[in-house]
């Protein structure tokens, strides 16, 4: 007996797999043979039911019994080679017709496929004239006794491929785990089983590959869906929450700055910080999703919040996931907070070793209230005196390992973590199920929205002119590129040359190119000339980072913007709009656009609401996107998916709260299997590649 997500020997042991096989499986993140029964097909063929001749349509699949009626040939003419053609009719029964199989260059049939033979078949059927057609075939002779080949009759699955990899691999590697692992430990107790009608979890894994029938494989993929969800929420959900003790006020330091602030918080500013504020008067840690497009104003929330904290002595960190936006931060945190007498430090991986030193022995010393950095605040050597608050932003990336690991420490700071991608429904139900959520929802008063132009080669000019006109008005652009390939080699050819070539378009113009071979410095450099407004425009290969925040620039120029997706999109575009100046986003596009991309570009077009656009990128991506281990950015679901599956998280919501409610530390003998898949393998943890 063994788990589903518990057999660790590799799929390189498995038969047929060679080392490029095995290079193929890790790119689909499958290392162990557990991970690779977490594979979960792209769809299943289902031969189960005979489609004979007569009726199969143009592009559809024939399946069904077949005799041999004669051969013939085509391609005949002088110099060409002549190909097999192979007339089958249809004798199952069932329906008539016929079929012609080309056999390019498999003459060879002609000894082996001959006239008055009866085989199964299954081919993809083109109608071309009056002839049924079909290129790709399969022929399996028929049995003495009537019974359907190993290929027939069934629902076959259908898997993603990689590099070297073939169906008939995987399902036969598939099949090579199953039989030899024996049967798998039934992961849910039996009552729950029983009222949802699911299947043991051996019975569901092994349906789940090679269904009898597609209404068993509903039931299998339900209860291996629901598995996944009902463990995912347990832990999400097994701490009690506490009431907050008594609403709080704004301490002396929050008013003094909100005071000198130029312009009034917005009244979800407020609310948010209202409902941080009790959090933190708590003694049950906080955790706390602050969600907001961008430039709704999420950094300033972050900064009045942190000031209740430092007032009682606390120390914060304030944590962005890149250097130059880090900086950013500690520059506008300083000049908000300084005057306030905060102490104030800057903690990067570029901060030289004896500035460094410095500045750890004062952070021990509780000489240093709040520190602003990349994740180096929380390398090793880094110890803080009293650390009771911690802000991370941009954090849309948050694997569910990470949230466990918080959940787990005895003495948990309180937890901020800010994002501008938000989560969507379903998720905040899952995962987040303990995490409360704010959510800035007006813009600051005064913006208008960003205009947003679809450009196509040929309207170049227009837009060059069109930008010329903002730097005539004294307002900046960005022009972006997107990363081509990995080395970053092309990119950058690609990106100088635009800058070459604007450099004439915009002669005098001053400007900068900057990308990511260039030194943290010259980067920073760059930026703050670009900030003073002594240059005009940037010229940057990958993005300029998430959060720059520079009212003054109006245009972001995309090249190529059918490259990026909508979440990468939606950010470009929120680095302007950050003021009462009308701003623009252009997205260049070339002429071969995918459907995909196309329905992107439109989305933007049409709206600037993030939420919006990020229910449009689950919608267009579909639900195959966040379920593949491979692509979550957030969980590691196999089976579920957080978009299609609203009912399965409800009823699994339902039951983990039964259950926590009545037997949270699963003693009772039904329940005791909670407990060991928990500790021993739990659903969500599986399949470690990186997101
Ligand atoms: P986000 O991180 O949510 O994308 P930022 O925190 O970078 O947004 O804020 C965007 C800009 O809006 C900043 O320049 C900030 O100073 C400004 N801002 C924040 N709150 C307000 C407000 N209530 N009124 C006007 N401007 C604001
Ligand atoms: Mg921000």
């Amino acid at each position: 007996m063994t788990y589903l997500r518990t057999i660790t020997d590799p799929v390189a042991k498995l038969g047929g797999v060679g080392p490029a096989a095995t290079r193929s499986y890790a790119e689909l993140g499958i290392h162990t043979q557990s991970e690779l029964l977490l594979l979960a097909p792209r769809t299943w063929e289902d031969r189960s039911t005979v489609r004979p001749l007569g009726s199969v349509q143009d592009g559809q699949v024939a399946n069904t019994l077949v005799e041999v009626v004669s051969h013939s040939y085509f391609g005949l003419k002088k110099g060409m080679k002549r190909t097999l053609k192979i007339i089958v009719r249809d004798v199952s029964g069932l329906g008539d017709g016929r079929l012609s199989l080309l056999c390019f260059g498999r003459n060879f049939l002609e000894k082996t496929i001959k006239p008055g033979r009866i085989y199964y078949l299954w081919a993809p059927v083109a109608i071309k004239g009056s002839e049924k057609q079909a290129v790709q075939f399969e022929l399996h002779p028929a049995t003495e006794d009537g019974d359907f080949p190993p290929q027939f009759g069934k629902i076959l699955p259908v898997y993603p491929l990689r590099g070297s990899l073939t169906q008939r691999l995987i399902r036969a590697n598939i099949r090579q785990v199953l039989t030899r692992c024996g049967a798998f430990i039934n992961e849910l107790p039996e009552s729950l089983m029983k009222e949802l009608d699911l299947l043991s979890t051996d019975e569901a894994i092994r349906t789940y590959h090679f269904p009898p029938n597609l209404q068993q494989l509903a039931r299998a993929r339900r209860t291996l869906a629901f598995t996944e969800l009902f463990y995912l929420q347990l832990v999400a959900r097994r701490k009690p929450r506490k009431k907050p003790a008594k609403p709080a006020i704004p301490g002396a330091l929050e008013l003094r700055l909100i005071e000198r602030l130029p312009f009034a918080l917005t009244n979800d500013q407020l609310a948010a910080l209202k409902e941080i504020r009790e959090d933190l008067g708590t003694e049950e840690p906080m955790n706390r999703l602050l969600q907001g497009d961008v430039g709704s104003g999420k950094t300033l929330v972050g900064w009045i919040s942190a000031l209740k904290i430092i007032a009682e002595g606390g120390q914060v960190a304030f944590m962005a996931p890149t250097e130059l936006l880090a900086r950013q931060h500690a520059e506008s945190g300083a000049a908000l907070l300084e005057p306030l007498g905060v102490r104030l430090a800057f903690l990067t991986g570029s901060v030289k070793p004896k500035e460094r030193s410095y500045l750890l022995t004062a952070l021990q010393r509780g000489e240093i209230d709040l520190l602003v950095g990349t994740h180096a605040l929380f390398s090793e050597s880094v110890t803080f005196r009293n650390l009771r608050y911690v802000i991370i932003d941009e954090q849309h990336r948050f694997g569910v390992e990470q949230r466990l690991a918080l959940l787990g420490k005895a003495t948990e700071p309180h937890l901020l973590l800010m994002t501008a991608t938000p989560i969507p429904r379903t998720l905040s139900l899952t995962v987040f199920g303990s995490l409360n959520i704010s959510t800035l929802r007006t813009m600051p008063p005064g913006r208008k929205p960003v205009i947003t132009l679809l450009v196509k080669e040929e309207s170049r000019p227009r837009m060059y002119k069109s930008v010329g006109v903002e730097f005539t008005r004294g307002h900046q652009a960005y022009f972006i590129y997107p990363r081509i390939d990995d080395s970053g080699q092309s990119d950058l050819r690609d990106v100088a040359g635009m800058y070459e070539f604007l450099k004439q378009q915009y002669p005098g113009v001053p400007s900068a190119l900057i990308h990511s071979k260039l030194d943290e410095d010259e980067k920073v450099a760059i930026l703050e000339a670009y900030r003073k407004g002594e240059l005009s425009y940037l010229v940057s290969t990958s993005v300029v980072e998430v959060g720059i925040d520079i009212p003054n620039a109006t245009c972001m120029i995309i090249e190529h913007a059918d490259r990026f997706g909508l979440a990468a999109l939606h950010q470009l575009r929120g680095r302007v709009g950050r003021s009462a100046l009308q701003s623009y986003c252009f997205l260049v596009f070339s002429d071969e656009l995918t459907e995909e991309a196309k329905k992107r570009l439109q989305v933007m077009k049409d709206s600037t609401d993030g939420f919006h656009i990020a229910e449009q990128d689950l919608i267009i991506r579909g639900p195959g996107e966040l379920t593949g281990r491979a692509q979550s950015g957030y969980l590691n679901l196999a089976f579920a998916s957080l978009s299609d599956d609203l009912e399965l998280i409800e009823q699994a919501r339902a039951a983990s709260d039964r259950i926590l409610q009545v037997d949270s530390g699963f003693l009772a003998p039904e329940n005791t299997i909670i407990r060991s898949v928990l500790s021993e393998a739990p659903p969500f943890e599986a399949g470690r590649s990186e997101a």
